[in-house]
This record gives C-alpha cells, sequence and structure tokens, in this order.
C-alpha cells in the first residue's frame, strides 16, 4: 500500500502481511529527495512467530515428494520472469546500481531457481547398499527452518541462491532482507511464496534486533548467511549456542595477478570490469591489482585511461556507467579511505565523469579512484574496500606476488592474466581462494552450472550452487537394516518415503 509516493512495507508471515508499531525509511540512494519504502521494524516476537509458522510449514513441506516441490520451483520462476522488469527498475530506488546490474540480479535470481530445480531430483536420491546380512540406506532429509540472512548489493540472486535450494530440499525459510534493499526482494519473495504452503517462506525486517534473534533462535536449524567478515562472526557465535549448521559467504580482497606476458591493452577493458561491477559492491571484484613493476607505469596510465571514460550518474539514467554507492556508511567509509590513502603518501587519482553535475550532491555519488605508489600492506591493499577504489601495486618476481595475494585473511577470488594457458593454471592453482579465473574476472554460464561460489579463510563457509551448494541444506539420514537377526521376515514395504 502507498504511503504518498513510497511503498508500505509490512512483514509477511504465513502467507499473512503482519503490520508493526515503527516502520524505517529507505532512500533512493541515487536521489535523496525520494523516499521509496516504509519497510516494518520487526522485533524479536515476530522472528519468533515467523520461525513458529516456518516450523508448522516444515511439518507438512518435508513429506512433499521432491519432483512436485521441483515444479512449484519452476512455476514460482515464471511468475517472477513476468514481473521482472518491475523488480529491477524498483531495484535501482532503493539500492542505487544501474539498470542493466538489477536486470541481470534479477535474471540470475530466475535462473538460480531453475538451476536447483534441475539439479534437485537426482541430486536428492538415497543412496543404497546391500550384501547378504545388511542393507544401508542414505537419506538426504532436510534440515528444517532455514534464517537466510542477505545483504543490499546483489539482493535478488542472493536470496534466490538461498531459497531455491532450501525448498527444494524440503526445508522452510524465514527470510531477513538488508535494510538497504527491502523492497523488490520482499515483493519477489511474496510472488514466489504464492507457489508454497503458508508458512514456507517468511519475511521479517528489521534493524538490530531481528538478525541475532533469527541466528539464535532454537527452532532455526541453519543459518545461511551473506554479508561482511564482522556480522559473519556474530552469527557464528550465535548460531554456536544451539548448534546450528552455518553457511557463510562473506567479504573478499580480491587480487588480480597480471603476469610479464600480458598485454595491457588486452587486460584493461576485461579488467576494468571486473574492478567496477556494481561501483565495486561487489563480493568477488577485485580489490587489489598486481603489475609487475616493468610494466607499471604503461598499466597504470592504460587503466586510468579507461577509468577516465566512466560516467558515474544515476542508475536510470542510461548515459550513467557507474552509479553511486549503497548508503552513508559506504560513502562515507571510501571518502574516509580516500584521505588516509593520501595522508599515507600514497596517489590518489580521482577520474570519471559527472553525469549530472548538479545533481551529485543529492545521491552517494563518489567518482572512481585509481590508487598508485601504494604501500603492499596499506588499510586499501589490505582492506575489503568495496567502492569505487582500486590500488594497483609493483612486484619483480611470481614468489613475491603470490606471497602478497595469499597474505590475507581473504581468500574469495583473484584472478591471473597471461598469454600462456598453462602458466596460468599452474599459478591459478597456487592461489589461496575459493574461486580464480584466468583471463577475466567475472563468472560465465558454464560457471554458473559448474562453479561451487564460496570463500576459503574468513571470506566464508560452505558453497552455493551446483549439486555442493544443494548439499548445504540437507542432513543424512543412514539407515542399517540386518536381514539375519529375525525370523518369517516381511519382505515388501522397504520402499523410501523422501
Ligand atoms: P552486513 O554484514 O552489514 O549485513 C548483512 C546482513 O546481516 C544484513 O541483512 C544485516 O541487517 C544483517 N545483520 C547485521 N548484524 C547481524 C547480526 N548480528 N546477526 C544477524 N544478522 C545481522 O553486510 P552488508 O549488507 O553491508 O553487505 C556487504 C558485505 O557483504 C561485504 O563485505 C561483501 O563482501 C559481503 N558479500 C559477500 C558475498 C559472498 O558471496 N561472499 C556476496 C555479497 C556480499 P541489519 O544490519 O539490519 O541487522
Amino acid at each position: 500500500m502507498p504511503i504518498g509516493s513510497a511503498m508500505k512495507l509490512d512483514l509477511f508471515v504465513n502467507h499473512q502481511h503482519v503490520p508493526t508499531d515503527a516502520y524505517f525509511e529507505v532512500r533512493d540512494p541515487g536521489n535523496f529527495s525520494e523516499v521509496v519504502a516504509m519497510v516494518a521494524t520487526g522485533t524479536a516476537r515476530h522472528v519468533d512467530d515467523a520461525v513458529t509458522a516456518a516450523h508448522a510449514a516444515f511439518q507438512v513441506w518435508r513429506n512433499v515428494g521432491v519432483s512436485e516441490r521441483v515444479e512449484r520451483i519452476l512455476a514460482a520462476a515464471a511468475a517472477l520472469e513476468a514481473v521482472s522488469a518491475e523488480l529491477a527498475t524498483t531495484l535501482v530506488k532503493e539500492q542505487g546500481m544501474l539498470l542493466r546490474d538489477t536486470q541481470r540480479d534479477v535474471a540470475n535470481g530466475i535462473k538460480t531457481l531453475r538451476e536447483t530445480a534441475a539439479l534437485a531430483e537426482a541430486f536428492l536420491q538415497s543412496e543404497e547398499f546391500e550384501d547378504e546380512g545388511c542393507l544401508i540406506r542414505i537419506r538426504k532429509v532436510p534440515r528444517g527452518v532455514v534464517a537466510a540472512i542477505v545483504p543490499w548489493n546483489a539482493p535478488m540472486s542472493l536470496t534466490m541462491a538461498k531459497v531455491g535450494p532450501a525448498l527444494a530440499s524440503g526445508n522452510t525459510l524465514v527470510v531477513k532482507p538488508s535494510p538497504f534493499a527491502p523492497l523488490a526482494v520482499s515483493q519477489a519473495l511474496q510472488v514466489v511464496a504464492g507457489f508454497f504452503p503458508p508458512g514456507a517462506i517468511n519475511i521479517v525486517h528489521g534493524d538490530g534486533e531481528v538478525g541475532p534473534a533469527l541466528t539464535r533462535h532454537p527452532l532455526v536449524r541453519k543459518v545461511s548467511f551473506t554479508g561482511g567478515i564482522k556480522t559473519g562472526k556474530a552469527v557464528m557465535a550465535a548460531a554456536a549456542e544451539s548448534v546450528k549448521n552455518v553457511g557463510l559467504e562473506l567479504g573478499g580482497n580480491d587480487p588480480a595477478i597480471i603476469l610479464d606476458d600480458a598485454i595491457p591493452a588486452d587486460v584493461v577493458p576485461h579488467l576494468v570490469r571486473g574492478i567496477f561491477p556494481r561501483s565495486g559492491q561487489v563480493c568477488y571484484a577485485v580489490k587489489r591489482v598486481y603489475v609487475p613493476a616493468a610494466l607499471y607505469d604503461k598499466f597504470f596510465d592504460m587503466l586510468c585511461e579507461a577509468v577516465s571514460q566512466l560516467r558515474v550518474g544515476y542508475g536510470l539514467d542510461p548515459r550513467s556507467t557507474l552509479a553511486p554507492v549503497n548508503n552513508r556508511n559506504q560513502f562515507n567509509f571510501i571518502k574516509g579511505l580516500i584521505e588516509r590513502t593520501r595522508q599515507s603518501g600514497a596517489e590518489v587519482y580521482q577520474l570519471g565523469q559527472k553525469v549530472d553535475p548538479e545533481s551529485w550532491e543529492n545521491g552517494y555519488y563518489l567518482l572512481p579512484s585509481v590508487v598508485r605508489n601504494v604501500a603492499p600492506t596499506a588499510e586499501v591493499v589490505v582492506e575489503e574496500q568495496f567502492g569505487p577504489i582500486i590500488p594497483l601495486i609493483p612486484y619483480r618476481s611470481e614468489e613475491e606476488v603470490l606471497q602478497m595475494a595469499n597474505g590475507t585473511e581473504h581468500g574469495l577470488g583473484s584472478s591471473v592474466w597471461t598469454r600462456d594457458f598453462d602458466r596460468g593454471l599452474q599459478f591459478a592453482e597456487r592461489i589461496e581462494a575459493g574461486l580464480s579465473f584466468i583471463n577475466s574476472h567475472a563468472r560465465t554460464g558454464l560457471g554458473d552450472r559448474h562453479m561451487p561460489f564460496g570463500g576459503v579463510k574468513q571470506s566464508g563457509i560452505g558453497r552455493v550452487r551446483t549439486t555442493i551448494g544443494l548439499a548445504e541444506y540437507i542432513e543424512y539420514h543412514a539407515i542399517s537394516l540386518n536381514k539375519t537377526n529375525m525370523s518369517n521376515i516381511k519382505k515388501e514395504g522397504h520402499q523410501d518415503a523422501t
């Protein structure tokens, strides 16, 4: 229901819209004058209601056969496709990204649902082993209520990457969207929920009270969290109280390593796309670039030339090629980081063009920055920036660059750039990361189908996508039947109920 031009968004529990005592405001990050939504602030009591509803729905949904679950997921994906244009536009307004990026986010969310549906039936089959004396059946059973906690940067695909495998495996969910992008995700989830029993998908918005209440609730059996490392640690600590299964997709600080045989003119255009997707607000964006010392100046000049062409503006303005950042914290952090980097003695070049200089102060607009002459241990190199700023670090040997690339607690993505495929593959195998790309820093369609996505070290626990991602949502129930200890054995009725 609209309030003025803003949408009023309630909680969603057991297929019911639930109003609350307080509502928070979501403003357009690219146009502060517009309040996009007023969103219900949930409390621990609402979390309890939602988890209770999800737990009741679990008793029903777990007994629905896998083929019916898959059919419903496919029907939900088709229904989402029908409203995808509207969802993408809403996302621009609440989240600030370029329309082409929000369209991709929505499309990826739908694709994720379909990919999960394609894998589920074969994957969820029980396995059996038998000899004369014994039958062993390994069942793949759902865990129960899943708490899905998502960030704002690619909310649609990240949410659907939890919803698809959770529901396909027979679980139910309580979703907590980010307060910086709650609207389109909620609209999409409500469309999806229509294909499932009441309580299978519940949505609780809120501030600091909701996340901890959800991750502590004793009836939640799995927490699937995507967000920052610091929050991930709090989630893990809270989940430990009742020994919940935890999946964590956390921050990254991806190195791009340019080998000495790479041709800068070939690398730079692709690298720019790897550095600045969503204005650098992507967990596996390139966040530090290592360049052979002999190529450094040439590479720096070419990178600056390419970055100068970026046009920073409103997400719905077709002239824009770089959007504002999403929120005040992020905006202030990047501005402070630029200041601190300059004070440390490094050179920061703010490049790019302002699409609409008159509206510049009316959004979280930042020009993209390239940093040179920076120490390998500087904050802008070793911390995740999550914004439009990139440091270039020179190196002199492969051993040195590997040590710098691996010498951090991050381990999400990485890339190697070379004309020699074998050298690239060998080098990539020495990087400590969940994902390594050679001559790109982006997923492909084939990669989406076959690359499990996730990080090592403090970049996370577990994987999403592929059957490895599906496996995160099941428990194994191993049953052993002794065939020899009973007389007058009845042989029928050994069918698996899953
Ligand atoms: P945050 O960690 O700040 O927030 C993520 C979600 O967690 C929000 O919904 C937030 O809502 C909630 N939250 C915050 N505190 C708690 C708590 N104590 N318990 C439970 N939930 C809590 O991340 P951002 O939204 O700022 O997202 C940016 C980060 O996400 C970056 O570090 C990025 O790298 C990472 N990320 C990782 C991805 C991956 O696949 N590895 C993909 C995308 C992003 P609220 O604040 O209202 O509580």
